[in-house]
């Protein structure tokens, strides 16, 4: 694993911190609960550095145009923590990033930290609001107290001006449409640049899923929730550029654009992922380090990780075949408003979207579900993000 891939010679680095206050319901990702004190916290910020300069090392230092420091709850390593975790990264990156981001959660996220954010070279914020209604954040054992959300939100704001994104979650239990109005209002009056509107989903294995199907709105109900609240930003000026997330002029997350383009990245820390493609061949290869905090602290800290390697202890690899990369490559390609990069899939795979894909874009154009400038889905064709890619990977051998 120590050859670096030909395509474009950047990685973005994407850093999981794997600790939160508690366990929300509905989350499927890995994240360990801890308190402020716990022990692990400031072994596990110095193991992140020596997974970093290891990483860097084996794939010859490239440029690193984009970072993401998210989790798990990264705000909850406290400020002197990140201090020491952005000190450490300036030192090993080999030039400033683009854009640095840190995710927070608004009770963590007090003015010390955001300030040590802003000292420390952080470019943007994201903050996990899900929803100002109690009853609703309550129903899911949201973690944090709500009585801090408008006090962070608007020391982000002041801090960062509108270079911060907040999350917000449709279809929660006891969600209507006025619930959903008030909370974009509320959360639009700091003037976020970018807003992350997501729609419950049930997985499998969480809390929620234990839950009977009643305790949530039905699907047809949740999904108009989800339409009204795309319809309110967009009326308040928030662009739509994935399925997802909305942003002002000039304030897309650069670090998750790159994803959707399939660009290569390194993933640092217990369950994060990397991803390296190579355009000569159109294959690539995947590794996930195995979700384990306290297996990934023990490997640090008696010199596991494989000094020739990128912080190599534990995890699994994968290789992404030419079938599946073309795959993924149209899955997160065409989530995006512009669609994939069409220069980029022509030099991977060789082909033209329309050669890859033709009765799939031909069908989706007749329904007027595609946008008519390009290979990409349109509006009302984004809502159908699914169906399209079956019809498209039914095409690919
Ligand atoms: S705070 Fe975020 S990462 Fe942590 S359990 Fe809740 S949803 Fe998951």
């Amino acid at each position: 694993m120590s050859e670096a891939p030909s395509g474009g010679g950047t990685f973005s680095l994407y850093i999981h911190i794997p600790f939160c206050a508690g366990l929300c319901d509905y989350c499927d990702f890995y994240s360990v609960p801890v308190s402020p004190e716990d022990h692990r916290t400031g072994p596990f910020v110095e193991a992140l550095l020596i997974e970093a300069a290891e990483a860097l090392r084996a794939y010859g230092a490239p440029q690193v145009p984009t970072v993401f420091i998210g989790g798990g709850t990264p705000s909850v390593l406290g400020a002197d923590r990140m201090k020491r975790l952005l000190a450490g990264l300036r030192s090993l990156l080999p030039g400033k990033p683009e854009e640095l981001t840190v995710e927070a959660n608004p009770e963590s996220a007090d003015r010390d930290f955001l300030d040590t954010c802003r000292e420390g070279g952080v470019t943007r914020i994201s903050l996990g609001v899900q929803t100002f209604h109690e009853p609703s954040r309550r129903a899911l054992h949201r973690v944090g107290e709500g009585r801090f959300l408008r006090e962070r939100l608007h020391l982000a704001a002041e801090l960062f001006g509108e270079n911060f994104s907040a999350d917000l979650i449709t279809g929660l239990p006891l969600q209507d449409e006025k619930i959903l109005r008030d909370d974009l209002e509320t959360l639009l009056s700091f003037r976020p640049g970018h807003v992350s509107l997501y729609s419950l989903t049930v997985e499998e294995g969480t809390a929620l899923a234990r839950r009977p199907r009643s305790f949530l709105p039905p699907p047809d109900k949740a999904d108009r929730l989800w339409i009204r609240g795309r319809d309110f930003l967009e009326a308040a000026g928030y662009e739509q550029y994935e399925v997802s997330n909305f942003s002002l002029p000039g304030k897309r997350c650069r670090h998750n654009i790159r994803y959707w383009r399939m660009e290569n990245w390194l993933g640092l820390g217990p369950a994060a992922s990397g991803t390296l493609v190579d355009d000569r061949t159109g294959t690539g290869r995947r590794y996930t380090v195995n979700p384990d905090v306290d297996a990934w602290l023990a490997a640090h800290v008696s010199g596991g990780a494989d000094p020739g390697g990128a912080g190599l202890a534990s995890r699994t690899e994968e290789y992404l075949d030419r079938p599946t990369l073309m795959k993924e490559s149209l899955l997160m390609g065409f989530r995006f408003i512009d669609g994939p990069d069409e220069a980029a899939f022509r030099r991977r795979f060789g082909l033209s979207l329309e050669d890859a894909i033709p009765r799939t874009l031909d069908a989706w154009r007749r329904r007027d579900l595609m946008r008519r400038d390009r290979a990409a889905l349109n509006r009302a064709g984004l809502l159908l993000l699914h169906p399209f890619l079956m019809d498209a990977f039914g095409e690919i051998a």
